[in-house]
């Protein structure tokens, strides 16, 4: 038995039997098996779409020996006497929950949310009514805020190989598309995640996990720099360590840890607005006519040094998706995306936010709680202006030219949207950066600028992090660990889980 890779170039709607006749033609062999290692879209030629393919092929009938088998995470599991809470059931406390289950802990996990059926309802409402439910919107509930997403398993972090294999296995035993192990842009889709979210949690409680919904964590009581107790909507609870996976919406979250001693410093982060096109816009502009047969939808990735301060890019695009109020409290505005597995929708957005750090903000050095201040101001300044959860729109024309001119939009935003002037309402250093930005963007794609800007994109990453060891223990604290997102070291899906299961392998003695 021998294995042999081989890279293929496919058409766009390829099929299985293709690529099984074209590897029986290339190596000349009859009985072989094949998995595919990568596959990426390469639509540099618009008239040479096609599928760049790496696949591994084993067969009797090739020369040479198995390929060895590929390093892969292990939990250790031991019998363990320390019990563990965890709180927030997002990507980072998950996995960490997980892990540590696994390893033979004793965990607890916590959510301030509802399981995901009951998150769902509760975000349909919302925007069908604009009933803001406070405990169950796009930030919190089951599953963390990428439930309800593009999905992207996309992760911009190095050195996160073997814990991304191990997460996209999960992800699979619980129903995503096998595809997501080899696609250069995986992604799942709002329909999927839903059902993934529900099936990861029977995993972890097949392992012996618990989990509290409806349960906030309202307070910690810390003596001696332990943490005792976690006061929370269902009680005092007891452990032996905390593992901490809020994500970056929980600002009352992080005040509370700043109150109680907890160490936070100020980081760079990015704000701007959401971007929107009809998807045959960028299909138009990525593969020159308005739909491409094997491929569900064009995307994009644009980046700007802009005024050569503040870097603008284009973030989380969902092509085929739809813009959704993604606030995190009552009576503030900001927006994000989302978009189904098929991404058969009519509209593409993607963020277009421009670097900033909380003292350019503020003209002024600021601390980690002003920080969030600053940044919370901003969101209920877009709420009054648009006098709810309708988001403030206006042309990316517009915007660069500073005039409100077009008044009738077109967009998949649910909550209606309000003409306005965003140049006046995100702050200075932002919009010079974003209208460099945008006007660069406009060179490079066609058709871009005959896009619209929605509202503010605020939680593209966090403005503060928290002081902590590699082992993701904070400074000061024997037994207090932030993971995730709301830690301030990882953003998106897959680095913020990374992170909470490196912390679970870390504590475990991995
Ligand atoms: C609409 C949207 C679309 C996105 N799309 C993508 C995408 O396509 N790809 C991608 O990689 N990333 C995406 N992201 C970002 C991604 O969701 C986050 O980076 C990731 O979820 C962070 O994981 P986390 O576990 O650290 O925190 P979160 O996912 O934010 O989870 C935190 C959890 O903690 C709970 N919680 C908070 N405070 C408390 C408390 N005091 N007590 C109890 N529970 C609490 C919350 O309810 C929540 O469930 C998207 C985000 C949004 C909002």
């Amino acid at each position: 038995m021998g294995t042999t890779t081989l890279i293929f170039k496919m058409p766009p709607d390829y099929s299985g039997q293709m690529l099984q006749q074209a590897i029986a033609q290339k190596l000349g062999i009859r009985h072989f098996s094949w998995q595919l290692e990568a596959s990426s879209l390469d639509a540099r030629n618009k008239r040479n779409i096609h599928w760049r393919l790496q696949l591994k092929v084993v067969s009797d009938e090739i020369a040479g020996t198995e390929a060895a088998a590929e390093e892969s995470l292990v939990i250790p599991r031991s019998l363990r006497k320390a019990g563990i809470l965890v709180v927030g059931s997002g990507p980072a406390g998950f996995f960490c929950a997980y892990a540590l289950q696994k390893a033979g802990f004793s965990t607890t996990l916590i959510e301030r949310g509802s399981e995901v059926i009951k998150r769902k309802r509760s975000v349909n409402s919302f925007e069908r009514n604009g009933l803001f439910d406070p405990c169950n919107n796009y930030a919190f509930g089951e599953g963390g805020a990428g439930t309800f997403s593009d999905g992207k398993l996309t992760s911009r972090s190095k050195h996160i190989s073997l814990e991304r294999s191990f997460i996209l296995s999960k992800y699979i035993e619980a129903g995503a598309p096998p595809e997501i192990s080899h696609m250069a842009h995986p992604h799942l889709g709002t329909d999927k995640l839903v059902k993934i979210v529900g099936n990861l949690r029977q995993h972890y409680l097949e392992a012996g996990g618990k989990i509290l919904f409806d349960t906030l964590l309202k307070d910690i009581v810390v003596k001696k720099g332990r943490v005792v107790e976690a006061v929370t909507t269902a009680g005092h609870l007891t452990a032996d360590a905390f593992f901490l996976a809020p994500g970056h919406s929980a600002f009352e979250t992080y005040r509370m840890l700043m109150r109680r001693g907890v160490a936070f410093r100020t980081k760079g982060f990015a704000i701007g607005s959401r971007m929107e096109h009809p998807q045959e816009v960028i299909n138009l502009a990525q593969w020159g006519r308005p739909s491409l047969p094997g491929v569900k939808a064009a995307e994009y990735r644009l980046s700007s040094p802009a005024n050569g301060k503040n870097r603008v890019y284009s973030f989380c695009m969902c092509p085929g998706g739809t813009v959704v109020p993604a606030t995190a409290y009552a009576h503030t505005n900001i927006v994000n995306g989302m978009s189904y597995y098929n991404r058969g929708g009519r509209f593409a957005n993607a963020a277009c936010v421009a670097g900033i750090h909380p003292a350019e903000l503020a003209g002024r050095d600021v601390g980690p709680a002003e920080a969030l201040d600053l940044l919370e101001d901003l969101e209920r300044a877009f709420y009054e202006l648009a006098g709810g959860y309708a988001a403030p729109v206006c042309s990316i024309r517009d915007f660069t030219q500073a005039l409100l001119r077009k008044t009738t939009f077109e967009t998949s935003y649910p909550l209606g949207v309000v003409p306005a002037p965003l140049w006046e309402m995100l702050p200075p250093p932002v919009v010079s950066a974003m209208k460099a930005g945008l006007i660069e963007f406009a060179r490079k794609m066609k058709g871009f600028d005959t896009g619209n800007l929605l509202g503010l994109e605020s939680k593209t990453s966090s403005p503060v992090q928290v002081v902590r060891e590699p082992s993701g223990r904070c400074a000061g604290f024997d037994n207090l660990y932030i993971v995730g997102e709301g830690s301030g070291y990882a953003g998106g899906i897959v680095s913020s889980a990374a992170d909470g299961l490196r912390a679970a392998l870390s504590f475990a003695g991995a």
